[in-house]
This record gives C-alpha cells, sequence and structure tokens, in this order.
C-alpha cells in the first residue's frame, strides 16, 4: 500500500476549524486507500510568540533552552490534531521527535537530521494507526531536545518520505509555488515544476514557502515534493529533478529576502590574513556569511561590508566588534533596514544580457544597488529595504510578464554577457 507524508504548515493549523480540516484531508487520503505519516507545524504565530517571550525574560536566551520552549508549540498541534483525526474515526497517534526518534546533531536551534528510526513509525502504520509527528524537533544522541531552524516542519516531511520511500506533500496558504510571493505581487503565476535547484535558490533567497534544508535534503534523497494548498483541492506545484523539468526558462521567480543584515567594518588595515581574521570567528559561531563586498583600498585600509542572517545580526556584530578592536578597524557598523532581491532561473545558464537587464530594471526606479552576488542560475542584489517589494514588482514586470525580451543563446557554456 503506498504511503504518503502529509505535512500541515502553521496556518493550516492555526484554528480549530483549521485543525479539523487537516484531519479532513487526512482522512480523504486514507479513504482512497494509503497510508499517511502526518507532520505538523506549531499553529501559526505560536512559535514567534514563544521566541517574544523568551526575549522578555533575557536578551541572549541559551540556545538549549530555546528548543525546550519552541519544541512546545508543535507539541501542542500534533496532540489536537491527532484528537481531531480520532474523532472523525480512525485511530491516530502524536509523537515528538524524540519519541520516534528524528536523531540531529547538537547545533542547538538550527540542527541537522543526522538519521531517522522508522520502526515505530512502521509499526503503526501495520497496525492501522496514523502517526502525527511533530515538525521542526529532534533529539541528540545525549538526549537533548533540538529544533531544525525556522521553517524547519518542512525537512522533518521530507526526511520521513525519505526514510519511508514516499511523496511528500507540503500543505500550507498559498496553492503551489508562485513566480514571487502572491503576498507582494498579485499577478504571479503558479508555477507547475520547478527544479531541485531553482527552488534552492528560491528558499534561499526568501522564498519561504519552502525550507532550504528540506530541498536539499529532496534533492540529495530524490524525494519528490507536492506543494499544495490545504483550504483548496486545486493541484499545486511539483518540485522534481531537472531531468523532469521540460520547460526550462531564463527566469523561473524573484525573490525577496527581508531577513538579512549587513555589517560594515570601516577602515580595515588592507593586508593578507585579514578576511580570516574577521571571517574566522564567525564561522566558529556558525554564522553565516553571505554577501561579501570589500572596497577599494585608500591609504592601506579598506572597508568591508558582509550581510548575515537578521537572527544572527546583533552577535555577529558582536563578534566583528571584538575582531575589529584587535585589528585596529575603526568602526562597525550595523544596517538591518537592508533587502536583497533575486531573480533565479535554470535558462540563466544559457542566456546573455540578464544581468545588464537587471541591473537597468533597478535603475530606471533610482535603485541604488549595494552588493551584487550571482551563481550560475541566479543573480541577487543588495538594496535599501524601503524598495524591496517596489523591485520586486518591477522585475517581475520585466522578467516574467514580458519575459520573452531576454535572448537565449546558443549554450555557450552559460556565459553571462554583461
Ligand atoms: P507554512 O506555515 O505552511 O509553512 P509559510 O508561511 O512557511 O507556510 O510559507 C508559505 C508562504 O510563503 C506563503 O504564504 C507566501 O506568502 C510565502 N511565499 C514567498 N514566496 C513565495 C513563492 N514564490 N511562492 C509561494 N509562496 C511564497
Ligand atoms: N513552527 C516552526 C516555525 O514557525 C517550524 C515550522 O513551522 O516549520 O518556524
Ligand atoms: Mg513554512
Amino acid at each position: 500500500m503506498e504511503t504518503v507524508v502529509q505535512k500541515f504548515g502553521g496556518t493550516s493549523v492555526g484554528t480549530v476549524e483549521r485543525i479539523q480540516n487537516a484531519a479532513r484531508r487526512v482522512v480523504e487520503t486514507l479513504k482512497k486507500g494509503k497510508k499517511v505519516v502526518v507532520v505538523s507545524s506549531a499553529m501559526a504565530g505560536e512559535t514567534d510568540s514563544l521566541i517574544d517571550l523568551a526575549h522578555s525574560v533575557n536578551e541572549f536566551p541559551p540556545e538549549r533552552e530555546m528548543d525546550m520552549l519552541l519544541a512546545t508549540g508543535e507539541q501542542k498541534a500534533i496532540s489536537l490534531l491527532s484528537m481531531a483525526i480520532n474523532k472523525l474515526g480512525y485511530p491516530a497517534v502524536s509523537l515528538c521527535g524524540w519519541q520516534i526518534p528524528i536523531i540531529t546533531d547538537d547545533v542547538h536551534t538550527k540542527a541537522r537530521i543526522s538519521r531517522i528510526g522508522i520502526q515505530r513509525i512502521l509499526n503503526l502504520l501495520s497496525e492501522g494507526y496514523v502517526p502525527v509527528v511533530a515538525g521542526f524537533q529532534g533529539v541528540t544522541d545525549d538526549w537533548e531536545i533540538t529544533t531544525l531552524g525556522r521553517g524547519g516542519s518542512d525537512t522533518t516531511a521530507v526526511a520521513l518520505a525519505s526514510a519511508l520511500g514516499a511523496d511528500c506533500e507540503i500543505y500550507t496558504d498559498v496553492t503551489g509555488v508562485f513566480t514571487a510571493d502572491p503576498r507582494i505581487v498579485p499577478g504571479a503565476k503558479k508555477l507547475k515544476v520547478v527544479s531541485y535547484e531553482e527552488m534552492l535558490e528560491l528558499s534561499s533567497l526568501g522564498a519561504k514557502v519552502m525550507q532550504i534544508r528540506s530541498v536539499e535534503f529532496a534533492a540529495k534523497h530524490g524525494v519528490r515534493i507536492h506543494v499544495r494548498s490545504s483550504f483548496e483541492e486545486e493541484e499545486g506545484t511539483w518540485i522534481l529533478p531537472e531531468e523532469e523539468v521540460m520547460e526550462k526558462v531564463v527566469v523561473r521567480g524573484i525573490t525577496l529576502d527581508t531577513k538579512e543584515s549587513r555589517i560594515t567594518v570601516v577602515r580595515v588595515p588592507d593586508r593578507p590574513g585579514i578576511a580570516a581574521t574577521l571571517f574566522k570567528p564567525l564561522g566558529e559561531a556558525h554564522i553565516v556569511v553571505d554577501m561579501i563586498v570589500q572596497n577599494v583600498s585608500h591609504d592601506g585600509y579598506t572597508d568591508m561590508s558582509f550581510t548575515v542572517s537578521r537572527n544572527d545580526a546583533k552577535k555577529a556584530e558582536e563578534i566583528v566588534r571584538k575582531t575589529a578592536q584587535e585589528i585596529g578597524a575603526k568602526e562597525v557598523i550595523r544596517d538591518d533596514r537592508v533587502a536583497k532581491v533575486s531573480i533565479v532561473g535554470l535558462g540563466m545558464r544559457s542566456s546573455y544580457g540578464t544581468a545588464a537587464r537587471m541591473f537597468e530594471v533597478l535603475s530606471r526606479r533610482g535603485i541604488n544597488i549595494m552588493a551584487i552576488s550571482t551563481s550560475e542560475i541566479r543573480i541577487s542584489c543588495l538594496i535599501d529595504e524601503k524598495y524591496g517589494e517596489l523591485a520586486v514588482r518591477e522585475l517581475h514586470e520585466a522578467f516574467i510578464e514580458d519575459g520573452e525580451e531576454i535572448k537565449i543563446g546558443d549554450d555557450r557554456e552559460g556565459q553571462e554577457g554583461s
């Protein structure tokens, strides 16, 4: 009998009615003769309010304690969802991460899954139960509770689907993955398919519809993902291997990331080893550095700017202040009011003029670019946060709505001609 993992996001279990609706969706699938493993997030807003609560007690809460607290959100949701499924006449059992177990490393608040014991789930399924698993949670080999980073229930679902050899359905509050966040661009179009690689870029660049790690996991293990609405029946978006994505477009999607901060170290002595000295302690603190810009050197000094996730910004600033003092830099400035807009698409590998056109679209609106970064299939620009949404709409119009202006070349090893 086919098994499917069905994951319900926060909004999909945000109220009593929505929990009942999710339970109905599960039961509909059971009635089709499939076995279902459910994964649930915390009720909408719950994780945010737990984080606020923590910060009102301690500005820098120990991360171990953060995980203890945040894990309660999902525990509450799974018990309620399980009760709702039982109420519809189908036996269900809720399980926290440690009861499965979902084993992770010990990096609190952003742990990675290292292995999953699936025997208990297999036993429950063969006895006719619906396992209702807490998303987002894990446990270390030393029995410490961990969480998988914001949006981590997606990763729980994909990892379980992989372990069970099942397809993975992600039920959320939009009908699929769109060419841009439909909240920002009302005319955004739903994609039928998107490749793992494109989805990985879209997620990393701000399309929070799927957590990055869940897409990484899916790509590595070939898990097929169907992102769809928990409120509507229509077919959603399939996230699949590139070979199965027939239509290669230059720009598949546009993203906006307002969750980064820029840190500038002013007047750093410009000598070999300085970048390593600045960035090493950040790496040791598990802080990921994204865009880096080093200005032209004047009289042996230079300014160095980089971006980090806004969640890490305070911590990064503290660390960098220490290093800046040691190396004799003038000052450290943190700017939280930045946004990163990006365009993503497999077709960029063999197109030309795309970067130039992106810069042109931004400049036409007088939007200044503070930093640029690229990969084979994306271009990102860091801009003032207040122009973020405008930039996304303008880029959507230029690349998706009037997309035919972009020229696809004759596969010249993916050269970017601008
Ligand atoms: P859930 O609580 O179900 O996990 P999320 O809030 O994490 O849902 O993700 C869904 C949200 O992602 C949507 O409400 C939408 O605003 C946002 N989003 C951002 N970019 C996109 C995109 N390209 N396509 C679809 N949704 C997007
Ligand atoms: N509840 C967690 C969060 O809000 C995990 C998730 O929803 O996927 O980030
Ligand atoms: Mg989510």
